[in-house]
This record gives structure tokens, sequence and C-alpha cells, in this order.
């Protein structure tokens, strides 16, 4: 088929290129200048394991190119892609600024019969706004096609992207329309043929699905979280708790790990965004809206636990050794990243940081430049010169493991913190050194 995607981002590009990988000719639209040079070297502008070597090999076969306007990429195309970015606006409801200029371009650009796929997350309506928006333009035009707007929300993690796009769950499809769905069941065939994945059900539920599934995930880490607290508080370890809890079927394992907080490009604004769905209704989201603010609290608890140990002659003047700035391991994203949180309030109380990430420096660059007070150093021991204390905010697999003997001599406070619980409380402490994790009590 003739696929156009709209949006190179995440999303799109893992979309873009997997649909190329399995013979489909691929146009990818992005307005970025920056993303669309490197796409067209066949440079993937972010990190995402797997995906270079799938735009490179696709590029190279001619099944996919790039482009910068809707007007070259769309004609010809059976269907379309939206995977533009829908920020949180400060009342937490998305942005949809990107997704409606989209819809218009479409409306001001096709040229034949059309599906319209509505893959970014957004809110209940939006592919009846996206349906009105592009009819508005074919009638201003004053030309007939047949175009129809379809959900479908997207579930892949960064990190495992190509994996979770190919082998997911799940595939959803929000549409009334038979022939559309029929066109969606051809492209997805190739991805839907160990078992029957694809789930078609009305716009409004699909739409709606996409929040559920992530607000639920974030609501097990904020309740992790705040069991963390009061297992400090009362002198339990929530390590085992989880362990005692996962066991059972009827909760599992996945997802119940306390923390630094969780981040990301898709947590933190998609539990928003429900919540602001729920007040638009005539509703107060009571759950979800605490989901948020135990999170908001929880990625203040890093700092607050280095500022309790560094009471006595406070932060100013101190060094402290960051490992991780990516909100998750395997990949470069820093959008709500615990680490800015952490970073931001040690550098306010007065303290130096030396920050570290396997695959995150550029974007850290591009997050705080030059900053007084902050070094973006080249590996994970040069962060530890002349540092008083260590906190891990990610748990890239590179963390797991260090010689603790070797921290005990480096750092000049002997302490570390884990904001992860990567390690084994003994252990550390084995070597010297003093150990606060999360809900460790
Ligand atoms: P992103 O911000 O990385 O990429 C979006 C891209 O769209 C940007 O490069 C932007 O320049 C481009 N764009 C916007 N309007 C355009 C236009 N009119 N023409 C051409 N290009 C345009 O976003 P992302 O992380 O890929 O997420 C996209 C959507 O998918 C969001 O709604 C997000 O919530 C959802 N989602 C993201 C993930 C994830 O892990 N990142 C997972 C599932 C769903």
């Amino acid at each position: 088929m003739r696929v156009t995607v709209i949006g190179a981002g995440y999303v799109g590009l893992v979309t873009a290129a997997c649909f190329a990988d399995v013979g489909n000719t691929v146009v990818c639209v992005e307005r970025d200048p920056q993303r669309i040079a490197a796409l067209r070297k066949a440079q993937v502008p972010f990190y995402e394991p797997g995906l270079s070597e799938l735009v490179a090999r696709n590029a190279q076969a001619s099944r996919m190119r790039f482009v910068e306007d809707v007007a070259q990429g769309l004609p010809g195309a059976q269907v379309c892609f939206i995977a533009v970015g829908t920020p949180p606006l400060p009342s937490g409801q998305a942005d949809m600024s990107q997704v409606r200029g989209a819809a218009a371009e479409i409306g001001r650009c096709v040229d034949g019969p059309l599906v319209v796929v509505q893959k970014s997350t957004a809110p209940v309506g939006t592919v009846a706004m996206v349906q009105g928006i592009i009819d508005q333009e074919l009638a201003a035009r004053g030309v007939q096609h047949w175009v129809r707007v379809v959900s479908n929300p997207e579930f892949l993690k960064e990190g495992s992207a190509i994996d979770d796009f190919t082998r997911g769950d799940r595939i959803v499809l929000g549409s009334r329309d038979e022939r559309a769905v029929a066109v969606m069941r051809e492209l997805y065939r190739p991805f839907n043929r160990n078992h029957e994945k694809i789930m078609v059900m009305d716009p409004a539920s699909s739409e709606l699905t996409k929040y559920a599934a992530n607000t639920m995930l974030a609501t097990r880490i904020s309740f992790m979280n705040e069991l963390a607290r009061l297992a400090e508080a009362v002198g339990a370890d929530i390590e085992q708790v989880r362990l005692g809890m996962g066991v059972d079927q009827r909760i599992g394992s996945h997802f119940l790990y306390a923390g630094a907080g969780y981040g990301g490009s898709c947590f933190p604004k998609d539990v928003k965004a429900l919540a602001f769905m729920a007040r638009e209704a005539g509703l107060r989201a009571e759950l979800t809206e605490a989901v948020d603010s135990v999170n908001q609290r929880q990625k203040q608890r890093m700092f607050e636990k280095i500022a309790a140990h560094f009471a006595a002659d406070g932060l100013r003047g101190k060094t402290i050794a960051v490992w991780g700035l990516a909100f998750k391991p395997n990949t470069d994203d820093m959008r709500d990243a615990p680490a800015i949180d952490l970073i931001e309030a040690l550098l306010a109380a007065g303290a130096r940081v030396r920050a570290f990430d396997p695959v995150a420096m550029e974007s850290a660059r591009r997050l705080w430049g030059e900053r007084e007070g902050l070094e973006l150093v080249a590996d994970a021991p040069s962060a530890l010169e002349g540092a008083d204390a260590l906190a891990v905010v990610t748990e890239w697999h590179a963390f797991r493991s260090p010689d603790f003997e070797q921290l005990a001599r480096s750092l000049k406070a002997r302490v570390v913190f884990d904001g992860r619980n990567l390690w084994e409380p003994a252990s550390v402490r084995a070597a010297g050194l003093s150990y606060h994790g999360i809900g460790r009590g």
C-alpha cells in the first residue's frame, strides 16, 4: 500500500519504518528542519534501538522517503497516519494544535480515497474533529473524495518500540466504517498473523482506551510510591512487599516498582489529560488527580533525601554525581524526566552536579546548554570525580553492578542515593557506604 505518515517522532518514524519493512511504500512528512535533514541522510534524529538500521534499510530500498510538507507527501496515498505531538497545556488539556494543523493540511491536499489514521494520543472526540476539519477543507475546495478518519492509538514503549509495534498485545481500531476498517485490516495483516489482535470499537472507546491504559500503569507506580513512604515510616522494605504482591496472579508483577517518580512524554501528560477530560464532562477524576499529585511529590523525594542527609552543613558547595538523565533506560528522551527535578533542586540549593547518561547527553545539552553548577560528563566514573555523593536516577543496565568499594573510595561523604532500588542495601553498606533507597525502611 501507499502510506503517508505525518510527524517523524518516536511514534511516526517507528510506524513508517515498520510498514515500509513489510513492503509498503511510505512517505514521512516532517516539518522540523533538523529532523528532516538527518532523515534525508537516513539518520534517526533520536535514540531508539534498531530504528537506524530499519530506516537505513528501507530508505536504501526506496520504500521510505522523507518530505517536509503534506502537499508533497500525500498525493497518491491510500492511508495517512497522523502521528504528531499532543503536549500538555498548563491546564492539563492536550494541546491539539498539531493534530488540527495536520488535519487541515490533509483536507487541502487529499486527491483520492483515503483512510486517515489518528495515531496521536488525543481526547475523546478527536476523530470527529479531524473528520470535520477535513470535510470543511474539501467543501471549501469544492471537491468530493471518500475520506474516513479512524482512531488507532499507539501502545509502543520507547526503548522497545519496534518490537512493541510489530508484536504488540493488541491493535485497536476505532471506527464504524466497514470499508475503512477493511483497509486497516489489510495494512496490519503482516503484524496480525500469529493470533487475532485487531479490536474494532467505536472511536470514543478507542480514544479512551489509550488514556485508560496509561493511567492504569501510572496508578500502579504512584500506588507503590505511596506505599514506599509508608514502608519507610513503619520499617518495612518495599522490595519485599513488591515481591509478595506481584506473585498474586490477580495483581501481577509489572509496573510495581517504587522509584524517583514516573516521567516521559506520555504518562505525566496523559494522566493530566484524562483528569481534564473528566472535568470537561462535569466529573472529577479523583483517583487520577491523586496519581498525578503523588507523582509530583515523588519527583522531589530524592532531593529531600539528599538534603536531609546533608542537613548539618547544607548542600552549598557539595558536589553530587548523578547517573541517569533519560526518563527510563534505552531512550534519550528527557521529557518530564525525574532527573530534571532532582538536578534543578540541587542547583537551586547551591550544590554542584556532575551528570552522566549512556545516551541522553545530547538531550541534556539541548535542555540545559551551559548551566552554572552543572557539568555533563563523558562517562559514569567521571561523574564521581570530586563528588560527595552519588544519586542514580535511571535504571540503566550499566549502573546495576558498580564496584561499591571503588565508590566508597571516590565519594567524599561515602553515601549513595538509589532512586530505582537497583542495589542490595547490605552489599552497599558492607563496602562502607551509607545507602538510601526508596521505601527501604
Ligand atoms: P514527537 O514530538 O517526538 O514527534 C512529533 C513530530 O511531529 C515532531 O517531529 C513534529 O515536528 C512533527 N509534526 C507536527 N506537526 C507536523 C506537521 N503538520 N507536518 C509535519 N510534521 C509535523 O512525538 P512522539 O513522541 O512521536 O508522539 C506522537 C504522539 O504519539 C503523541 O500524541 C504521543 O502522546 C503519542 N505516543 C507517544 C509514545 C511515545 O513513547 N513517544 C507512545 C505512544 C503514543
